[in-house]
């Protein structure tokens, strides 16, 4: 339908607001987060989207920040990756 409400979020790192098809979603469980490409996972989600924003996380250790969690060294490696192919 073209004159759908295409449901919009927020980018946790930009803070802009996109169309959910611009976004990835990120889902914490158990302290874990991963990438939920199905956007049906339960748990805390947040939402970074495909403008260089999961780059710019690792940077300023953005997903840390919103769940609140510690992540172990390469996380953001296996998150870019899982990111990346969903992204394409
Ligand atoms: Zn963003």
């Amino acid at each position: 339908m073209a004159d759908k409400k295409i449901p919009q979020r927020m980018c946790v790192v930009c803070r802009k607001m996109y169309d959910k098809s611009d976004l990835i979603r990120l889902v914490c469980s158990d302290g874990k987060v991963c990438v939920d490409g199905s956007g049906k996972k339960s748990g805390r989600g947040a939402y970074i989207c495909k403008n260089g924003c999961i780059d710019r996380a690792e940077r300023t250790h953005c997903v840390e920040k919103t769940f609140r969690i510690t992540v172990n060294p390469g996380f953001y490696d296996e998150l870019k990756k899982e990111f990346y192919d969903i992204e394409r």
